[in-house]
This record gives C-alpha cells, structure tokens and sequence, in this order.
C-alpha cells in the first residue's frame, strides 16, 4: 500500500515514509492509495483477542511495509506495560441505556494518549527501517493537554527529543505540574513568557526558519511536529473502532452484522474520520454523530455543504474543541470525491477567503453516513448533572457533548458512546456542574471532591503530582525559544 497526497501531487510513500514527512509536499495530508477490506469473520475473532492483538490486526492493513514483528513491538511498547489503568485499554463501559467506548485510561487521562502513545513507537521504527541516520527532535506549543500527552508518547524513545513550549500564563495548575515533573533523558519543557498564541508563532517561526533548520539539519537534527494530521496519529485511533463493536458483540449487546452507530464529541476531526476509515473498511457502521461545542463550524457544514470559519470563536468548557479550522476534514473530502484538484480549490479557497462549499452531491453523500449536533456550555452542563442523576456515570465535559447529542437521535438503538477524557481533568466545570461549590479550593482539593462522588480513583498519573520532583524550571522570552532550542538540539 502506498500514501498519496490529497491534493494530487504525484508523490506515492510507504506508510513509514508518510509518517517520517507528516505532512506532503504539496501542503495535502496522506491518505492511502487502497481501503483495505475486513469481512465478518475478521471482526467476529478480534472477540478472543486482546486489545493489543486486535491493533496488531488492523494496523497491519494499513502499515504494510512493516513486518508483523514491528508492528507487534510498536504495540506492545504503546498500550502494554500497565500503561494503561485498565487491561483493555479503551474498554467499552456498559451503563443501563448506553455503551460508552472510553479512551481515557492511558497516562495523561485523555483521548490523545491512544495515539500519542503509538505515533512516537511508528516514527522510531520508521526511522530505523529508512536507514536515516539523524535524530528528530518534536517541537510543539501546548496550550495544556497535548503536550504531555506527547511527552509521555516521546519518552526515551530511540532517536527522538521533545520539546515543548507552554505559556506562563495560560496553564491550569495541574496542567503545569503535570508537564513540569516530566520523567525522560530525552524531554525538555520549557515555559515561555506570554499566552498560548505567543508559545505558538514562536514554535511556527522556527519551523519556518530555514536557515536555523539547516544548522540543525548539518548537526544531525531534523525538527519535526507530532501533529495530528500526521498519519501516524490517525491509524491508531482505527483500532478502537474495531475493538468496541468486537466488545458489543462479546457482551451480547449486537449481533454479528449489526449495524451501529458511534456518537464522537468532535474538534480537529481526527478521532471521527478513524471511524469512517472503519466504515469504508467494511466495519458495520449506521453512522457516526459528530458532535460539537459552541464552535459549532462542522455543525454547521454536514448540514449545508458550506465550511465557514468566519465566526465567533468561543472558549467553552471543553477547550480540547474549540477549533474553527478542522484539518483532518480534508481528508474526508477526498475520500468522498477522489478528486484531489477539488480538494486543492477548496483548501485554496479556504485558507483566502476563511470559506468553501462542497455542494449539493458531496453533501449527499456526506450526509448519508454523517450526522451533527452541538451543545453550548450550559447544556453541557446539564447533560453532566443529568447523567450523573440517572447512571451515577460522572462525564467530562468533551463527552457531554456527545451525550447531548446522543440524547436528541430519533434511533437510538446499538449507540456507542466515544468518550474522551477523565471528569478527573476537568474538575471545575464538572463538579459545578454537579452543583458542589468550588470556591476558594485548590486543584487537589477538587479531585478528592469529586473522588467523593465518582466511582473511578483519581488516575494515578494526576494523584501523584502533589509530591512530584520538578524537573524542568526553564522560562524564556519568545525571541529566546529559538536559541533555546539549538541548545536542547544539540545536548
Ligand atoms: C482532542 C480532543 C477531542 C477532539 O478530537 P479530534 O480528533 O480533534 O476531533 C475531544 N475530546 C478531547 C478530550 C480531546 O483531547
């Protein structure tokens, strides 16, 4: 199989090559050539087998210039271990009405550890299959939760550093402990003087440095992103999919054929567009349900065909979506046109104008096996004190947006909910939202609250960090980041 760029560029990789470049030449994401196709009785035995036996599965249609033995390796070191607080790793939790597929058992308590645990493993073998000989170092500005999720992805993994940027200002307490206490020979986190945007058009200048990249290039360094557009990102997040509906079908929920439908609080439309390769993969999907915050821009285009950016950006209590660009979107364009000069004229269009609009036969098509709704803060808030009523299930905010969604369908037979983060990292909005005070109480003293309520421990990963060793105390200027880096680059 090989990996072509959306916007028809003639480049043609191997998925080692895809996931070494992230992103094509010609600013496309890479998208494989062919869909590989399951049958039933693929999906009726990934019943038997473990999580980690089920990725092995499914990446190896997709990662077919790796050997089995790689691939194995890579998934072990990723979601085995006791990485992960629960021995499924993204085990489905079923509740009286609902099955709520969670992927927040890795170390970081949210969604993007799936991925971020095997992004770094993928990237580490890749290089080693290429014979390249430099190291590369990740670079990213965080504005909290990615970037210790990528830490934790990146430590001590083989020919790779991190770095990551957090503004001073602009961190929560626990966010910044979090990354402060960061464990690794090959990790640095540094604080920059400013906001998120600051900690962000710093990292982006020196991307965009090509002098500077050339220095580090000559030393043996290659900077690159953990983006999630990057391929690597994506595939891991297909796994789940598969594994969930196996687990419907061990408990009896479904039979084997089954048509389900997956209800997925939604941003950058990365975690969504793996349940539609799922789809295209020949797993039995109804639809899928993407649900939104008050940055409601993919609301908006599954129900007209028209993506417009040009609106209000909210910050809402589920900041890990507040998006108004979507990125992985494009790929779903193409796979719905395999057009890829569309595609171009669109992503032109959008990056002039903030707008494009696919028509009336894409959105047909679209339509036909998407779905959207979305929620503002104050029903999200509900939506976390109803369930809680009803189940005694307590919700992070980002699911709650699905569950609203999932309140409103018309069919809500054999629905799975996606849930994406631990209440845990989001104590505020939630305990509030249960109607307990927060006045006046630290970040710990809110996670024992809430602990009082929840029928999950505070994960460990948030429980320790009070007694934690600081490791990293560095803060620059923004004009510093770019030195700093070379020092880091070249220690
Ligand atoms: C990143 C994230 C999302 C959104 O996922 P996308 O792939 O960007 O659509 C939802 N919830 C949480 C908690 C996240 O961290």
């Amino acid at each position: 199989m090989k990996y072509i760029s959306t916007r028809g560029n003639n480049q043609q990789l191997t998925s080692a090559e895809a996931i070494i470049k992230g992103l094509a030449d010609d600013g496309g994401l890479f998208v494989p050539d062919s869909m590989p196709q399951v049958d039933m009785r693929f999906i009726d035995d990934l019943q038997q087998l473990s999580y980690q036996e089920r990725a092995v599965k499914v990446l190896s249609l997709f990662l077919t210039d790796y050997t089995g033995e790689e691939i194995k390796g890579c998934v072990e070191r990723a979601y085995g271990d006791n990485k992960f607080d629960d021995s499924a790793v993204a085990p489905v939790n079923f509740l009286h009405d609902t099955s709520v597929l969670e992927l927040w058992h890795g170390p970081t308590s949210a969604f993007k550890d799936m991925a971020l645990q095997l992004l770094p493993q993928l990237l580490s073998t890749a290089l080693k299959k290429t014979k390249a000989k430099n190291e590369v170092l990740i670079l990213v500005a965080t504005s909290g939760d990615t970037g210790k999720a990528a830490l934790e992805g990146f430590r001590d993994v083989p020919q790779t550093k991190i770095m990551v940027f957090y503004p001073d200002s602009g961190v929560s307490r626990i966010q910044r402990l979090q990354m402060v206490t960061q464990q690794g020979a090959n990790v640095a986190v540094t604080a920059v003087k400013g906001n998120f945007d600051d900690a962000q058009s710093g990292v982006k200048a020196i991307f965009n440095d090509q002098s500077f990249n050339s220095g580090l290039n000559q030393q043996g360094v290659a900077l690159s992103s953990a983006n999630s557009i990057n391929w690597g990102r994506l595939v891991p997040q297909i796994v789940y999919y598969f594994s969930a509906y196996a687990d419907m079908l061990k408990a009896g929920r479904i039979k084997s054929g089954d048509q389900v439908a997956f209800v997925v609080p939604t941003g950058n439309f990365g975690d969504i567009l793996a349940g539609f390769y799922a789809k295209l993969m020949g797993l039995p999907v109804k639809k899928l349900v993407c649900a939104s915050n008050s940055n409601n821009v993919l609301t908006d285009f599954l129900n007209t065909g028209v993506y417009d950016r040009n609106r209000e950006f909210f910050k809402t209590i589920s900041p890990s979506m507040d998006i108004l660009i979507s990125s992985n979107l494009e790929r779903l364009l193409y796979h719905m046109t395999e057009d890829s000069s569309k595609v171009a004229g669109w992503m032109k269009e959008l990056s002039e104008t903030g707008r494009y609009d696919v028509g009336a036969e894409v959105l047909a098509k679209i339509k036909k096996i998407f779905a959207a709704d979305w929620s503002d803060d104050a029903a999200t808030k509900e939506a976390i004190a109803r369930e809680y009523e009803q189940e005694k299930y307590v919700l992070d905010p980002h699911t709650a947006v699905a569950w609203n969604a999932y309140s409103k369908l018309s069919d809500k037979s054999n629905v799975i909910i996606v849930s994406t983060a631990s209440p845990y990292k989001f104590n505020e909005s939630v305990l509030s939202a249960l109607g307990k005070s927060i006045d006046g109480k630290s970040e710990f003293e809110l996670l024992d609250d809430l602990a009082a309520l929840n029928s999950f421990d505070i994960p460990d990963g948030l429980g320790k960090l009070k007694n934690s060793e600081v490791r990293h105390n560095a803060v620059v200027e923004k004009n510093a980041m770019p030195e700093a880096v070379k020092k880091f680059a070249l220690k």
